[in-house]
């Protein structure tokens, strides 16, 4: 089960980044060569997460595609699979690949922010109360 695999490497990477925080999105990028298969990726990610820090988040894929330059024309070609190796120019098949082969985790959305601030706009604005909620004691 490779996507398992990679949904353990995201979930490890994820938890470190949030420390605590919970977690309503993670945005993953892959490359069309990596063979990942995006639902499944996500499927797997609810079996990780479910039992973690990260229970209740769910995974967004973006795959990208690959480029492959031509040796004999210098056409750039996407190409899909690693089976499908063919200029879109001049029909060879000597292409250098380029890019596609990414796996990475790029933006972590976390429960609060949803409908506010994007990854990257991170507001400082920690709700006050939350800071006294976990301390409040009886008698
Ligand atoms: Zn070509």
């Amino acid at each position: 089960m490779h996507e398992l695999a990679l949904c353990e490497s995201i979930h490890a990477i994820v938890e470190r980044a949030a420390a605590g925080a919970a977690v309503a999105w993670v945005d993953v990028r892959i490359g069309s060569l990596r063979q990942v298969v995006p639902e499944s990726l996500v499927a797997c990610w609810e079996a990780v997460s479910a039992r973690g820090a990260l229970a209740g988040s769910r995974l967004r894929c973006e795959v990208v595609p690959a480029q492959g330059v031509c040796r004999t024309c210098a056409a750039h070609t996407t190409v899909e699979s690693v089976l499908d190796l063919e200029c879109g120019g001049c029909g060879g098949v000597d292409l250098v690949l380029r890019g596609g082969t990414e796996l990475e985790v790029v933006a972590i959305e976390l429960a609060d922010d949803v409908g506010g601030a994007a990854a990257g706009g991170y507001a400082d604005e920690a709700c006050p109360e939350a800071a006294g909620a976990g301390a409040r004691r009886r008698g």
